[in-house]
């Protein structure tokens, strides 16, 4: 049995930590936070649940690996799943389209729309049809994988959108809001591709959302690692991986004091554990690299969440498109509205929120990263921000007129105080047109005995990346244990059998 400790008790951390407890090791996970999770959370204010994180958590069909390892970390199988009827709606010039569950409903939708965009819409949902076979989500029972040869006929489709950005699909249709549609989800940058799995997963009726939402789930993860009696220790910050001769050899916490073990592994944000928790020259090239890829880059977002008088009046996630002057003041094309009517116990009764999200560019995040050391101009700017976003939304949704009023409000630099990631991103790297993600290893060459679990290691990132991550450490450790047990037993065996005691 190894003794692992884990850096960070976000998704990673505590995956790391229950596949770690599964196969009969000793993990503790330190979490400086006073609460686990990461990124995966949600707070109370003034009588209001306001949910960071899940718009949908990928696995949730019950016929896919990735439910499965959702089960083994306690965070769906007992849950009530909430499928929506449509993921989001775009609206432009009161007209709306939805991605609705079912593919055959937003291809009629589309072709009603526009008929004009015939050839586009036909080629893009025959795209998302293809990748829900490639990934077994499709069929009746949502469960029928594709065959090798129909793999093969699906390639043309899916290799069509390889090489376009969200930004460049949208401009091959007439339609306006087909245009917006297509390019606010994910903002104009990313890779098309990335747009047609997230279609395929919601549609094969793969991205629901765990009834309780992002701190529900989180409070799921933590009392799955405690019944496996691993160890949690909350407030414990880490401040430096000490290496020796036998590579990580201990931690030292923010309070000075060391704890031994035969495994570290990091599952912070590469900026939290390079150049801080170790020397920066120790990150994997292969990671390294990616910082400097071109097609990959990191976004991050600017929030508000309103108590809302009034019934919102839309269902679940409503996008649209910002008024100039607030494009130019908020920084982004779109803003995202979320309500939580599916949620009970998020507002008080006969009240409703309302939560805002606009994407930051990276330059964008960095500004407000610095303007958070000047606490005063830093408090205005939010206050500001604030009143644009609201009276953004009275803009666009003149119903709601007088009926809002802020909770919070959240930045780049708010997610970079809470997990440590360099400009406040919150996913791992986004993908652009050509690129194809794939995961790079846990390890850390030169430190046997120093491993990585962090949606860094493969884009873009998110819960089930994260998750797979906490997973690939302990599956990594697995093999370094057996290769050192296979290697025990060879030097046993090169021994003579019953040596004779020497005279
Ligand atoms: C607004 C928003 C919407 C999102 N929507 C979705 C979605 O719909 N679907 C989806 O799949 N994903 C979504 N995500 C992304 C998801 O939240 C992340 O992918 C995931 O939570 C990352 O988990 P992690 O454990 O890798 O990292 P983190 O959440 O960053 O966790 C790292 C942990 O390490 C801790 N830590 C840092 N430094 C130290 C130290 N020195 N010592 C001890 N502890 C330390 C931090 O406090 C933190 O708890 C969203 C995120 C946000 C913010």
């Amino acid at each position: 049995m190894a003794t692992i400790a884990i850096i960070g008790g976000g998704v990673s951390g505590l995956s790391a930590g229950i596949y770690a407890q599964l196969h009969g090791h000793r993990a503790t996970v330190y979490e400086r936070h006073a609460k686990a999770g990461g990124n995966l959370t949600g707070w109370d204010r003034e009588g209001y649940h306001i949910d960071n994180c899940i718009h949908w958590l990928t696995g949730t069909n019950p016929v896919t690996d990735t439910y499965r390892m959702w089960q083994d970390l306690g965070v769906l199988g007992e849950v009530e799943v909430y499928q929506a009827e449509a993921l989001y709606t775009y609206e432009e010039k009161g007209k709306r389209l939805s991605l609705s569950k079912s593919i055959d409903k937003l291809e009629a939708d589309m072709l009603k729309l526009s008929p004009a965009d015939k050839r586009e819409i036909l080629a893009f949902t025959g795209a998302v049809r293809a990748c829900m076979r490639l990934s077994g989500i499709a069929g009746k029972a949502n469960d029928k994988k594709s065959t090798a040869a129909q793999r093969l006929l699906a390639l043309p489709s899916l290799v069509r959108y390889y090489s376009m950005t969200t930004g460049e699909l949208a401009a091959r249709f007439t339609h306006p809001l087909l245009q917006g549609f297509l390019k606010s989800i994910l903002t104009d940058r990313f890779g098309a591709l990335a747009l047609i799995v997230g279609f395929a997963t919601f549609c094969g009726g793969n991205g629901g959302i765990p009834v309780g939402s992002s701190s529900a789930m989180a409070e799921r993860l933590t009392r799955r690692f405690l019944s496996l009696r691993g160890s949690l220790r909350l407030s414990t910050g880490v401040a430096k991986i000490n290496l020796g001769e036998k590579g990580a050899e201990s931690i030292t916490l923010e309070d000075g004091s060391l704890e031994r073990a035969d495994y570290v592994i990091i599952a912070t944000d590469p900026a939290v554990a390079f150049g801080k928790l170790v020397e920066r020259r120790l990150m994997p090239k292969a990671l390294s690299r990616q910082y400097q890829t071109f097609g990959l880059f990191r976004f991050s977002s600017v929030h508000a969440a309103f108590a809302c008088e009034k019934k919102p009046p839309f269902k679940g996630d409503l996008i649209v498109e910002l008024p100039r002057k607030y494009q130019r003041v908020l920084g982004g094309e779109h803003i995202i509205l979320r309500e939580f009517s599916h949620e009970k116990g998020f507002a008080p009764r006969g009240k409703h929120l309302v939560q805002a999200m606009v994407y930051c560019t990276e330059p964008r995040a960095r500004g407000f990263i610095a303007l958070y050391k000047n606490k005063k101009a830093y408090t205005a700017k939010k206050q500001q921000l604030a009143a644009d976003i609201e009276r953004a939304i009275e803009e666009k949704l003149p119903i709601l007129s007088g009926a809002l009023s802020c909770l919070d409000v959240w930045t780049p630099a708010t997610y970079q105080k809470f997990v440590g990631s360099e400009m406040g991103s919150w996913m791992g790297f986004a993908f652009s047109s050509g690129i194809l993600p794939t995961r790079l290893s846990a390890r850390v060459k030169g430190v046997e005995n120093l491993l990585l679990a962090t949606q860094w290691l493969q884009a873009p990132g998110g819960l089930p990346i994260a998750a797979g991550g906490g997973r690939e450490a302990i599956r990594t450790l697995l093999k370094i244990e057996e290769a050192k047990r296979a290697a025990l037993g060879k030097r046993r065996s090169a021994l003579p059998e019953n040596p004779l005691p020497t005279a």
